[in-house]
């Protein structure tokens, strides 16, 4: 038996909401990731089986290998589509807010969103909610925000409104949020709602090898590059480096989403068990940070780069310029050294 994790009077808002209103709008965070893309389209399949006119926004362009996902080439590019995308967020009268937290992390779509006259629902599984949504879904235990749409769909009743596409997308987001289930992945849930949508009829395999599976030759030679040439171990703190700067990135003809896992990879060395990936980008160093085990890399990123996210997945900014953010890094590690041997 699935749980009944959402609780029960916000399940019968979000209901009211839905029976009550006629347009809708989805967004996502910034740099929208398998989650994001993933929860988003989910919610707008299942607003479409219930005849709702839905689009979906996201504040800049999500990688190619999430393409293929059914309603993706619908998917509005607040970057590219400014004065449409304002349209939509004006008129609309419900906006659901996927897989973020904070306003922060909407960028230059944030303004729209709140200032926008209509109800936000936030359907979230990040730590430390922002306000300005008046419901609020909020599970920072649920492993994807994705599974959380599987919840409520259930949890309202809807599970025969669950049609193909938006099983596939529930999937892709749960899939790609655990690291194709091998991290933050032990809840039985998991398993019983994906047994769920193998009934619905998703190609579990199939959806693996279109994410996973689809590197363009220049990612899998900045992948090797990146290892051989930009790996760096501080054995003392169990800790890995890796950093790429844009005149790097486009020597491999970066595109979005080509670094994305890179900083997975040195958890794999024995040993290590925080791993910081720093890549350059016009105006700022984005930071990706994973770790394992007991050591809260959000509260690193937290504490050291002004970003959050989740205890073994989290992220942050920069605005010093890489060397200087590379030292502020490796000063910051000794203050952090008996929490990363704890963890080893
Ligand atoms: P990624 O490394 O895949 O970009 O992000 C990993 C996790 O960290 C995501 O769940 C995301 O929500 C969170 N995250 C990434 N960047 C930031 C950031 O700048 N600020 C905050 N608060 N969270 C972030
Ligand atoms: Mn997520």
């Amino acid at each position: 038996m699935i749980s009944k994790i959402i609780e029960h009077n916000l399940v019968r808002e979000i209901e009211r909401q839905i029976n009550e209103n006629e347009r809708f709008v989805i967004v996502s965070h910034v740099g929208p990731d398998g989650d994001a893309i993933g929860s988003a389209l989910a919610m707008s399949h299942f607003l479409l089986t219930l005849c709702k006119q839905t689009t979906v926004i996201v504040p800049n362009a999500f990688p190619s290998y999430y393409q293929w996902l059914p309603g993706s080439d619908k998917i509005l590019i607040y970057e590219n589509n400014k004065e449409l995308a304002d349209k939509k967020l004006s008129e609309a009268q419900v906006i659901f807010v996927m897989d973020l937290n904070e306003r922060r992390r909407m960028n230059i779509l944030a303004n729209a969103v709140v200032d926008s006259p209509a109800i936000k629902i936030m359907i979230d599984h990040h730590l430390f909610p922002d306000e300005f949504a008046k419901i609020i879904v909020s599970y920072p235990q649920i492993a994807s925000t994705s599974e959380l749409v599987f919840h409520l769909i259930c949890q309202m009743g809807n599970f025969s409104d669950i049609n193909l596409p938006c099983a596939e997308c529930i999937f892709t987001g749960m899939m790609t949020d655990t690291g194709g289930f091998s991290y933050n992945s032990n809840s039985k849930d998991i398993y019983e709602i994906i047994s769920e949508l193998i009934n619905i009829g998703i190609d579990k395999d199939d959806i693996y090898r279109k994410v996973y599976n689809n590197y363009s030759e220049n990612r899998m030679r900045l992948t090797g590059y990146a290892m051989y040439r930009k790996l760096k171990l501080y054995p003392k703190y169990h800790t890995a480096l890796i950093t790429l700067t844009r005149r790097e990135l486009e020597q491999f003809n970066y595109g979005t989403g080509d670094a994305e896992g890179l900083v997975n990879l040195p958890l794999s060395i024995e040993g290590i068990i925080f791993s910081v990936f720093m890549r350059e980008e016009s105006d700022k160093i984005k930071l990706s940070l994973r770790s394992q085990g007991t050591f809260e890399c959000n509260k690193y990123a937290r504490e050291v780069f002004r970003g959050g996210g989740h205890i073994n997945a989290s992220g942050g900014e920069s605005y010093k310029g890489m060397q200087k953010t590379i030292l502020k890094f490796e000063e910051s590690l000794p203050k952090y050294e008996q929490m990363l041997k704890n963890s080893v």
